[in-house]
């Protein structure tokens, strides 16, 4: 089977696509999803689907009502791992889709592998899915289903396959079944089994199930085709033996059906009318279809069957959507768990800072297509400051501070005077209110916004100098953001040379927002926070977790990727307000981007912040 996704990289795709700019009446982009089940819905595809109020057979369903759901999807993830955001793409897809058409999305774990699944994850699961605001129950049920519920029904399918003719018990080896599957040139050979009496079958497959051979020994297989063009016809395995604890049904079961068999039945047992996937399953659509065939035959399943859909899986630039590696990271401690914020789970999303809304709408113009490609990671980035820029609290803060004295504040302003200054919390929201601090003599600074020399086009603090050409520079004035006019005279060194305070003159009534403050014209504006109320607080600087826009292209190890500079912590100053701001508050501190208290910041004390994303894209060239 050909993976799309594992291939090399192919250029990186813009965030819409140009297939998905067509947009219906409702202004949304149009897709073939969306096509497929307008014209299901207009034809009566489903019309006459019966529900009985739960998953089950043929004779379950036919006892129940028309199904109240137009259509039926499912976002079906496998509890061994968090959710990351290629999950996103799918859960926003199928309940998107779902709510857009008066449907039902159900949530089921696909837990049919009882090697790695745990219970830690459905939990994580069930959370990231509400979180991202979506939710399963309807017409009074929670549509929360686990594949593992339906062990019967596939054993009693399989029995059903078996007397049918349908299905065979192999008893080769893996190897040999392997060798006589044949290639895309080569068509397979019979299994010598494959000749074998349905009565033999269901006696050889009871001894499957009643645990009579050792795991390995043989494969319950379909009996389809072995010289069939598509290789997933040629026979595939449907049940394997395999001794292991399963998270739900402990060890009921020795035998555990394969994903391809049991996926179509736990779509259909769940009335799911269209089931979409990721492209990798193309090749299985086939199967899926003959099977489901075969089980109305038997009359096992009501029809219409389900069908199968598949797109394009979301890659993103410097992230990793694999599970096995995410929980590699996790393992070997290169993060500090699933909910690292710097991870690409949901999980990690979350405590990063990002909002649902702002995945949702990078879900939402990522669009859905067959063509595969690449999102840049800076279209998430856009999407949240879309989302924050109208909402987020606005706050001054100080990354890197140094202190700035003015020598003449008691002159001008009063010994131990201070100065209220306020500001408003949003720009163009001013019923969100207004915010206050207040400027005295000292104060805290970015260090860049200091130079002793300006490089060019520098417009911030400088002392008088000579410059390179010989001319007598006078010290430069800026504005301290929403307070007055200041201007550079000096700085003062610590012993290894770097600058341990900088020195300025307030220039009288320039005042922000009194009368004349304009009347001296400054090329600079810098921010800034009063040392007799600015709070110290820690500040986690985030960055991308790789420094390779396609970690794992190629097979190459993605440990080798990761960039050393993903986190840096540093200790900020930050205005009065934000002092009892509570975990999960968001804000945008001006000049560097948005910030959230991190929610694992523990009760009184003084908040941790988590930097989301500057204001623009540093990585863009
Ligand atoms: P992994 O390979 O990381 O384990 P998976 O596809 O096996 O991922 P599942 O739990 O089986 O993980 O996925 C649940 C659903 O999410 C599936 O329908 C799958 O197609 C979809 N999905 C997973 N990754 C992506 C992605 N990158 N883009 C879109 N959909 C995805
Ligand atoms: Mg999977």
């Amino acid at each position: 089977m050909t993976s799309p996704s594992h291939g090399a990289p192919a250029a990186t795709a813009a965030a819409t696509p140009a297939a998905e700019t067509a947009t219906d009446a409702a202004g949304r982009p149009s897709n073939f999803l969306r096509q497929i089940i307008e014209h299901d819905l207009e034809r009566g595809s489903y019309a006459q689907r019966r529900w009985a109020g739960s998953p089950g057979d043929a004779a379950h369903q036919a006892a129940g009502g028309p199904d109240p759901a137009r259509v039926r999807l499912r976002f079906p993830p496998e509890p061994n791992g968090y959710l990351h955001i290629g999950h996103a793409k799918s859960i926003c897809l199928n309940f998107g889709l779902a709510q857009e058409y008066g449907g039902v999305c159900h949530l089921r774990f696909d837990d049919t592998n009882p090697e790695k699944e745990e219970q830690e994850y459905v939990d994580a699961i069930v959370d990231a899915v509400r979180w991202l605001g979506f939710d399963w129950r309807a017409h009074g049920t929670e549509h929360l289903y686990y594949a593992s519920h339906y062990f019967d029904f596939m054993y009693r399918a399989a029995e059903a396959l078996i007397e049918a003719g349908h299905a065979y018990v192999d008893e080769q080896t893996a190897e040999q079944m392997r060798a006589t599957r044949g290639d895309f040139n080569t068509p397979g050979t019979d299994s010598p089994f494959r000749s074998r009496t349905p009565a033999e079958n269901l006696e050889r497959f009871r001894a499957m199930r009643d645990g009579q051979l050792p795991d390995g020994a043989a494969v319950l297989r379909a009996r389809i085709d072995m010289a069939s063009p598509n290789i997933n016809l040629r026979d595939p395995s449907l049940y394997r033996i395999r001794r292991a604890t399963h998270h739900n049904t402990g060890d009921r079961w020795c035998i555990y059906p394969m994903y391809t068999f049991a996926h179509p039945i736990e779509d259909a047992l769940e009335n799911i009318t269209h089931s979409i996937c990721t492209l990798e399953f193309e090749d299985q659509r086939p199967f899926y279809d003959w099977l489901l065939e075969r089980l109305i035959e038997a009359g096992l399943l009501s029809a219409p069957p389900p069908r199968q859909y598949e797109f394009a899986r979301l890659n993103v630039t410097y992230v990793i959507t694999s599970k096995r590696k995410l929980r590699q990271l996790v393992d070997e401690g290169h993060v500090s768990g699933w909910d690292d914020p710097r991870m690409p789970t949901l999980a990690g999303l979350r405590r990063r800072g990002y909002t649902p809304e702002a995945i949702r709408l990078f879900c939402e113009r990522s669009g859905a297509s067959k063509a595969g490609g690449w999102i840049d990671y800076g279209s998430l980035e856009i999407a949240l400051r879309d989302d924050l820029d109208e909402k987020a609290a606005r706050a001054m803060a100080v990354l890197d501070p140094v202190k700035l004295v003015i020598t003449n504040w008691d002159e001008v302003m009063g010994a131990g005077a201070l100065d209220a200054c306020s500001a408003p919390v949003h720009p163009h929201h001013p019923d969100m209110g207004r915010r206050s601090f207040q400027l005295g003599r000292e104060l805290w600074i970015e260090r860049s916004d200091y130079a002793a020399v300006p490089p060019k086009g520098f417009f911030r603090l400088f002392p008088p100098h000579t410059a390179a050409d010989g001319t007598a520079r006078p010290g430069n004035k800026v504005r301290l953001k929403y307070g007055h006019v200041i201007e550079c005279t000096g700085a003062t060194l610590d012993a290894n040379g770097q600058v341990a305070e900088v020195q300025a003159l307030l220039v009288p009534d320039t005042k922000s927002g009194t009368p004349g403050a304009d009347a001296i014209k400054v090329k600079g504006v810098i921010t800034w926070v009063g040392a007799s109320d600015g709070v110290p607080v820690q500040v986690h600087l985030y960055d991308r977790l790789f420094a390779d826009p396609h970690p794992d292209a190629g097979g190459r190890d993605f440990l080798e990727a990761l960039n050393p500079e993903s986190l840096r912590t540093v200790r900020a100053l930050v205005e009065p307000a934000l002092a009892q701001a509570a975990p999960g508050s968001r804000f945008q501190f001006e000049r560097h981007g948005y910030f959230v208290v991190d929610t694992a910041t523990p009760a009184g004390a003084a908040p941790v912040f988590n930097r989301i994303t500057g204001l623009k894209d540093s990585w863009a060239r």
